[in-house]
């Protein structure tokens, strides 16, 4: 299907599920515009409620980047600026592209990326990007802390780079062996987890889901209590069905205006 066709046809569908769905709490999602209800989702880790746009298909977490990099972004001169996106999400690619004056992607098994390549061990010089954006990469990578080395170690001395992970656990819990009903994760990673960025960065600056407005939903909404569970013996039980999502934002060196 061509991307114009695929287009309408998304349309067509967040039509017809705002017409099934005209009762349930309404949202904006500041990706595509889309205003309604968002869709539920099911994954192996449990019921998420509001988490999906039925339009473009962005989920909380990203609305919640696309958010944070509009705020990250502004006064700063991105034409001019080199951008590395690794484990690129379709929704925010264009969005990238469009922004940056050298967009490239990277990953080690996706089709259709710029460079193939082992986030612990990278094949790119010293200071090479302005710009590296991985979100939900880290807590699948055995040694995340030489990927976090190497991620510093390929940004210039201004360099900025965004590295959310799943936060899923009071404090970080590290698995004996991935698991494949996470998608392979090899830990659950907790609040502390942002700890590991702090000896490569001069400055970690946190983002939460409750900083920005509620009309665009980036919270989680699953019923964590439920947990542990077959598929997930390892995360453990958290209270409360409304959790907040964290997006560290790290600064290779600390400016004063930020
Ligand atoms: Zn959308």
């Amino acid at each position: 299907m061509s991307s114009h066709f695929r287009e309408i046809f998304r349309r067509i569908s967040a039509l017809a599920f705002q017409l099934r769905n005209f009762r349930k709490e309404r949202f904006e999602c500041p990706i595509c515009g889309y205003k309604g209800p968002f869709k539920d989702i099911c994954p192996p880790t449990g019921l998420r409620k509001h988490a999906q746009c039925p339009s473009c298909l962005a989920l909380e977490r990203h609305r919640f980047q696309y958010l944070v990099l509009q705020s990250v972004l502004a006064g700063l001169n991105v034409s001019q600026m080199k951008m590395l996106h690794i484990a690129p999400e379709e929704c925010l690619r264009s969005f990238f592209s469009r922004q940056f004056g050298k967009y490239e992607t990277a990953d080690l098994y996706m089709e259709g990326v710029d460079h193939k390549v082992d986030i612990q061990n990278l094949p790119f010089t010293d200071s090479t990007y302005d710009f590296v954006f991985a979100s939900h990469v880290l807590e699948h990578i055995p040694d995340d802390r030489k990927a976090i080395q190497e991620i510093r170690r390929i940004l210039k001395p201004n360099g900025i780079a965004i590295l959310p992970v799943p936060v899923v656990a009071e404090r970080t819990i590290e698995y004996p062996q991935p698991n494949p009903y996470e998608a392979d994760h090899v830990r659950a990673p907790g609040f502390d987890y942002f700890d590991r960025y702090a000896p490569w960065f001069s400055k970690v600056k946190k983002y939460t889901s409750n900083c920005l407005p509620a009309k665009y939903q980036l919270f989680l909404y699953e019923d964590r209590s439920m947990w542990p569970t077959t598929e997930i013996p390892l995360r453990p039980a958290m209270q409360g069905e409304k959790h907040i999502d964290i997006i560290p934002v790290c600064y290779a060196q600390s400016a004063s205006k930020q």
